[in-house]
């Protein structure tokens, strides 16, 4: 039987109460109780006010590139997983046709203007807009659950590796990798050091191994200075060579893969800005903020033998004994932003097309809104929820799960969920 994530609870004075499950609520909402607060994610409201303290609830987050794992947990019970996809690369490419659009019109024949390029400084912390906009939707998601869930602690992976855990590189290494937490760190680091690619043939996204750069048996130490990685097929070919005699085709490789080895332990500790972006803007909550490394996420990941997901990730951060899945669907929170400002559209040449109109709403409708809508008669009969596309004429369209139905009127449809600039799915 599917588990769905627990429903958010609020009193009458909108004061967070313990999260129950989808059932206590269905039953609540039946008698009347309650009522639907907000739909994404799903929250009701008591129609009274409630004293007992709630049991606290702790937010766990796995910051990544693409997509931020966030994970809820009751004591160890995970009761919500969202997984929150940024916009980045949106904001990247926005940007930059700006960018492009300035400088075109820069060297056309205009009256003179100033130059008034690189005289702007950064303060210090800035980050660029497609990563600030990471920390920013994250701590939205962060204050949003704050308010609907009586969260007291909140838990972030930082690092990729745990240098302190790695201090002691001499006895440290391959002897550890199976089942001890040293030997996850010392493998998140190798695949920092060696950028994730087989040393010797720099193959991407295979498994890959810890080799010993001077062979164990001709006396190499287990040492990360005499550690590298490799794929299976350069492993074996390896075999028990010595480096020297496996490259002496290729005398460059071989000096990269020596001088790469030589790096200290700090050098490869890449600095994540973002996270430590993150980190900061969290101690802001007031809420008690620890962190944990990638290798300790991984390796209470799989000690609990978890799926790899985003969300699950985010629940296996920082220090764990046990957890107690109570749910297997997450919420997959889309950051779309709002919309542009551009008032006159082009076509691909560039020619002006449409415009659009000032006012964004249509008979209380926007663009962006979940609506559910209810054709009983004509042709298009029939039920339908999903985002809707307003038109001037009062005749929407609205993509569903199965497609996207064109033309229904707006007064078959009942508002969801307001725009609030995220998509959401299961
Ligand atoms: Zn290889």
């Amino acid at each position: 039987m599917s588990k769905s994530n627990f429903v958010f609870v609020l009193d009458a004075d909108l004061k967070p109460l313990t999260p129950c499950t989808p059932g206590v609520a269905r039953s609540l909402l039946k008698s009347g109780k309650a009522s639907v607060y907000r739909q994404y994610p799903f929250t009701i409201t008591l129609k009274k006010k409630v004293d007992e303290t709630p049991e606290s609830v702790t937010i766990k987050l796995d910051p990544g590139s693409k997509t931020t794992g966030i994970a809820l947990l009751q004591g160890s019970k995970v009761v919500f997983g969202a997984e929150l996809t940024h916009r980045g690369q949106t904001i990247k490419a926005s940007l930059e046709s700006r960018r492009s659009l300035r400088r075109g019109r820069r060297s056309r024949h205009t009256r003179y203007r100033k130059a008034r390029f690189l005289n702007r400084v950064r303060p210090t912390g800035w980050l660029a807009p497609s990563l600030q906009h990471r920390v920013e939707t994250t701590m939205t998601w962060v204050n949003k659950f704050i308010r609907l869930a009586p969260v007291n602690s909140i838990v972030q992976e930082l690092v990729k590796f745990d240098l302190q855990k790695m201090e002691n590189p001499e006895i440290s290494g391959i002897e550890y990798q199976q089942g001890e937490l040293v030997g996850y760190e010392v493998r998140e680091y190798l695949l920092n050091k060696w950028d994730r690619k087989c040393a010797y043939c720099a193959v991407e996204n295979v498994p890959l191994q810890i080799e010993h750069i001077q062979p164990k048996a001709k006396g190499g130490s287990n040492r990360l200075s005499n550690l590298c990685l490799a794929c299976e097929k350069c492993n074996l070919k390896k075999g028990t060579q010595d480096i020297e005699q496996f490259l002496v085709k290729k005398p460059d490789l071989l000096k990269k893969i020596k001088a790469q080895a030589k790096r200290p332990l700090k050098d490869a500790a890449a600095v994540n800005s973002t996270r430590w972006a993150l980190k900061e803007r969290l101690k802001e909550t007031g809420l008690s903020v620890s962190t944990g490394s990638g290798g300790l996420t991984k390796f209470n990941r799989t000690r609990l033998g978890l799926a790899k997901t985003h969300w699950l990730d985010a629940a296996c951060v920082g220090t764990v004994e046990m957890l107690e899945i109570l749910t297997d669907r997450s919420l997959k929170i889309t950051a779309t932003g709002h919309g542009t400002r551009q008032m006159c559209r082009t076509d691909k040449f560039g020619f002006p097309c449409r415009y659009v109109p000032r006012n964004k709403f249509v008979k209380g409708f926007q663009t962006g809104d979940i609506v559910k809508a209810v054709v009983t008669s004509g042709k298009k009969i029939g039920t339908y929820v999903g985002r809707v596309t307003v038109r001037s004429t009062g005749s929407f369209n609205i993509s569903t799960a199965n497609g996207l139905i064109q033309g229904i009127g707006y007064k078959n449809c009942v508002s969801v969920h307001k725009k609030d600039g995220y998509n959401y799915g299961f």
